[in-house]
């Protein structure tokens, strides 16, 4: 039986530049020794553009002899042997971190094909890119420089999976496969590329995992806090049989219950506990922009007055307080599913709120994102009294699938890739698509 995927095709759109970005000029530059195509043929002597809305049309700033175009593609080889550092088009302002509090302007350099166009009054790029290649970078972009071989191998195989699955498809009226942000995988194309990751990628190329002779949808996130997650506490859809809860830890520890919270807190033997990192450079491991500690315990503070305008924001309700928080349900690594919020209105009546899903707990509970849905607080019962409550919670992320620090873990402990995905994704298969 041939293996299935999502994605039936070796080359992936990747959305760069989006429409609601609401971006009206950009600067691409290139090298002069890049093997250009273009279906503006004046493009082949020239090594950067200034682009910029006008109307229905894309203006070259810096080129005023060539006419204006609805659409412009560029595009350069994108075999994965064919990438170096910094490698392709250079694009000058790309929004990272769309959406969330740390939302920022990056430089990237990508390979492939760039397709230029303008929807609704903004400018929209997209890159196709080679599988093999697109892997390679989202490795490096999740992964630091440091990071063991076994780490980078399993994450490229998790990013292979993952983009080859699709099963997410986020984007697929919007014209392309993936965004380039960690709404899907952070893709930062060649920018950060090091000869570590495309080694990696190119030493597993083809590898993945398999379940049912499916692609397997290889879920991943930064830590679990001690033990992995099941897909179902955070997702709709039912059970993934191979996305189920187990102790990320050498052994399977019994005879715990879900709400014990302490049992979640009090260990430290699992292959992310920040214990095991002590005297490691978790930012070198890692990537830089996530590691400022190890968050697999962590403490928060949240006051009242933020929650009545999250409340607000996004679920549209104008309450004038906040008087208890009642966990409803948790899954079994201790992400809560629902809980349930008491206060008043603005009429001054009792009012009452289910918030349901774990996305939506994390967003309620800071000004930010929380680190996970993981947590207890301390203070309900005293909540009418207080002016914030404190949130204790462990992991970082949903949990789900492949605990990236437990895998940076498991590798220094001399464990292989292979034993790595085994233990995070239970009855798979590793294959090659070859
Ligand atoms: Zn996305
Ligand atoms: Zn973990």
């Amino acid at each position: 039986m041939p293996i299935s995927s999502g994605l039936n095709s070796e080359i992936i759109r990747v959305g760069i530049v989006l429409p609601e970005d609401k971006i009206q000029e950009i600067n691409i530059s290139w090298s002069p020794k890049l093997d250009l195509e273009s279906n503006v043929p004046d493009l082949k002597t020239v090594h950067n553009i200034s682009l910029i809305v006008e109307g229905d049309h894309i203006a070259l700033k810096n080129l005023p002899n060539i006419k204006s175009q609805t659409s412009i593609t560029i595009s350069c080889p994108d075999q994965v042997e064919s990438l170096s550092t910094k490698y392709g088009f250079h694009i000058d302002s790309v929004v990272a971190g769309r959406g969330f509090h740390w939302e920022k302007r990056i430089e990237v350099d990508l390979p492939g094909k760039l397709d230029i166009s303008i929807q609704d009054g903004s400018l929209k790029v997209i890159n196709f890119v080679d599988v093999e290649a697109y892997v390679a970078c989202v490795a490096t972009s999740e992964m630091g420089s440091e990071a063991p071989s076994d780490l980078l191998a399993a994450q490229t195989v998790v990013a292979r999976c993952w983009s080859l699955a699709l099963a997410e498809a986020k984007h697929l009226t919007d014209g392309y496969d993936v965004c380039n942000d960690d709404c899907c995988q952070r893709y930062q194309g060649t920018t950060f590329l090091t000869n570590h990751s495309l080694k990696a990628a190119i030493e597993t190329r083809g590898e993945v995992m398999v379940y049912d002779e499916q692609v397997i949808d290889a879920r991943y996130s930064k830590n679990c806090g001690g033990m992995v997650e099941a897909y179902d506490t955070v997702w709709e859809g039912g059970k993934v049989p191979y996305l189920i809860p187990l102790w990320d830890a050498p052994e399977q520890k019994t005879g715990y219950a879900v709400d014990d919270f302490e049992a979640h807190f009090g260990y430290d033997e699992a292959y992310c506990s920040s214990k095991r990192f002590e005297n490691v450079n978790l930012a070198g491991m890692l990537g830089k922009v996530d590691v400022s500690g190890s968050y697999s315990r962590w403490e928060q503070t949240m006051t009242k007055v933020d929650i009545l305008k999250n409340l607000k924001k996004y679920a549209g309700l104008i309450w004038s307080s906040i008087d208890d928080i009642r966990i409803m349900e948790r899954g079994p690594s201790a992400r809560i599913k629902c809980l349930f919020l008491i206060g008043t209105d603005e009429n001054g009546h009792r009012a009452e709120q289910m918030v349901k899903s774990e996305y939506g707990i994390r967003q309620m509970f800071s000004d930010s994102f929380l680190y996970s849905s993981a947590f207890e607080i301390n203070n309900a019962e005293t909540l009418r009294g207080d002016d914030h409550v404190v949130l204790k919670g462990v992991g970082w992320g949903h949990g789900v699938g492949l605990c990236q620090m437990g895998a940076l873990g498991m590798a220094l402990d001399h464990i292989n890739y292979k034993d790595i995905l085994k233990h995070y994704y239970p009855g798979t298969r590793l294959t090659s698509l070859s």
